[in-house]
């Protein structure tokens, strides 16, 4: 289960050194700050993103990760550190261990990128979950020993503490930084965007009058909603922030997990674990569901398109006739054609099977160069094309005609150097009455065109027949 992220506009680059020195530098400075203010529980962060956050942008800048830039990351946290407490010596350590997490998360996922060549680019919510267990770890267990100076507790709650803190909130802001794009909103909100919103919210207020620590699942069903309903970037921001206001709603026994008692290590420690296991769900939906559109909007692709020539394969044809169907405004006339090209097995035989694949999709992007804005170019099959131009009476569509053969009649086609000459035979249906819809059209005219192309075949080819012959003036015109 992996999907693709990538941002188009970067900040960082690699070669403006000086930009990512200060980038960095204001980046860490800035959500310091933020973990900082939310030092609402004891001297240690509740709620620390700036590990997940730096992580993030160490894993998606792969450039960055050089010791200079690791330098300047830690360098920021120490600088606020003696700027804002009294930590001292300390704080040497206990920002080491930030960087142990970082770091090691970062490298861990860039290790995937590279593995997954294929996939350019790719989080896997499963290996995600265990990086940020194994940067959480060895984190933690630097953390406690180096902050036993500066908090009251002794080793075993300090640990539950720093590597509750730092998988959870590794769990709940790296799939955002790794699948965060600049936000497109193409469509308008919907009903059905706004219902799992809802969902999350009443869910979230459950939570908050039920209690417990069952409590701490309700949003579940609601985020998997999301999960089926968002794009990926937008699920793990709401996931993320859902996981975030139950941690400050726990922390501050606005959740509580246990009436009878004060909140303590071990309660926040397993509420911490359960909200980033929980989050962890939506995330493999997610993904999965992303990795599902992606193969389906291949699938349909490959089954509109003809391969080996980028025409509207013959289904797809009748897709986009469906689809136009559906728009109305269906006109009178219409027109289409059959187009065959004349001897074509000739090129097989003499310049081989390559050469002729090569020079079908030439003839197709010929063709579709001819008819422009004008028609719908599809494979029937073999070297059998057809045209079809809504809104072209007879007469247009015998000019279009013309202009194809003419134009495919004066292309020379190359081939290893050699020039190849092609002509076509083309047989045109042409009706102006009321329709009901294109298909239909399609359907009524496609045995006339069958029988003009015989007809052009039988009379010398590389000529376009249809059933009221225009005059020769209109031959001119279509030269
Ligand atoms: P005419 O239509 O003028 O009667 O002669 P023709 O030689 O074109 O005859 P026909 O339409 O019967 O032959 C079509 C040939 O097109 C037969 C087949 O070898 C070749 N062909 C069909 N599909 C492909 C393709 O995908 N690639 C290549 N290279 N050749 C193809
Ligand atoms: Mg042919
Ligand atoms: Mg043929």
């Amino acid at each position: 289960m992996t999907t693709a992220y990538s941002g188009k506009h970067y900040f960082f680059q690699e070669e403006k050194v000086l930009i990512n020195v200060v980038g960095v530098f204001i980046l860490t400075t800035l959500f310091y700050f933020f973990g900082a203010m939310l030092r609402l529980v004891d001297e240690l962060s509740l709620f620390w993103p700036l590990n997940g956050v730096m992580a993030g942008i160490f894993a998606r800048y792969a450039f960055l990760n050089k010791p200079l830039y690791y330098f300047v990351c830690y360098l920021a946290m120490i600088v606020y550190d003696s700027v804002t407490t009294t930590w001292g010596l300390a704080s040497l350590a206990v920002n080491f261990s930030n960087m142990i997490f970082i770091v090691l998360v970062a490298r861990l996922l860039i290790r995937d990128q590279v593995r997954s060549k294929g996939t350019p680019r790719a989080i896997n919510a499963l290996n995600l979950f265990n990086y940020c267990l194994i940067g959480a770890l060895f984190s933690a267990l630097f953390g406690a020993v180096a902050s036993i100076d500066i908090d009251d507790r002794n080793f075993l709650p300090l640990f539950a503490d720093w590597f509750s803190e730092q998988f959870a909130t590794g769990v709940l802001i790296l799939p955002c930084m790794l699948t965060m794009k600049t936000p497109v909103f193409r469509e308008r909100i919907s009903a059905d965007k706004i219902y799992p919103l809802i969902g999350v919210a009443v869910s979230l207020g459950a939570s908050v009058m039920v209690g417990g620590a069952g409590s701490l699942a309700f949003p579940l069903p609601a985020l998997i909603w999301c999960a089926v309903r968002f794009t990926l970037p937008a699920s793990c921001l709401v996931t993320f922030l859902t996981g975030v206001i139950e941690i400050v709603l726990v922390a501050n026994s606005i959740i509580e997990i246990n009436s009878h008692a004060t909140l303590i290590t071990s309660q926040m420690f397993s509420a911490r674990l359960g909200i980033a296991t929980i989050a962890i769900c939506p995330l493999i939906v997610s993904i999965s569901v992303a990795a599902i559109n992606k193969l389906m909007a291949q699938v349909s692709r490959r089954a509109d398109y003809d391969y080996l020539t980028g025409v509207h394969s013959r289904s797809g044809l009748h897709e986009a006739l469906k689809i136009m169907d559906e728009n109305g405004n269906v006109p009178r006339q219409m027109s289409m054609m059959l187009l065959d090209i004349d001897y074509f097995k000739g090129i097989n035989d003499n310049y081989g099977h390559e050469c002729g694949d090569l020079v079908l999709a030439a003839f197709a992007a010929k063709v579709g160069q001819v008819v422009g804005e004008r028609g719908l170019v599809a494979r029937m099959g073999g070297e059998e094309f057809a045209v079809f131009c809504p809104g072209a009476d007879a007469e247009e569509g015998y000019i279009i005609a013309e202009q194809i053969r003419n134009a495919v009649a004066q292309h020379a086609f190359e081939w290893k150097k050699n020039r190849l000459w092609l002509t076509v035979s083309i047989g045109l249906g042409s009706k102006t009455r009321s329709w009901d819809s294109f298909t239909e059209a399609f359907g009524e005219l496609m045995p006339h065109a069958d029988r003009y192309l015989y007809i052009s075949k039988n009379q010398g080819r590389n000529r376009t027949s249809a059933e009221n012959m225009p005059s020769e003036s209109l031959t001119q015109r279509a030269v």
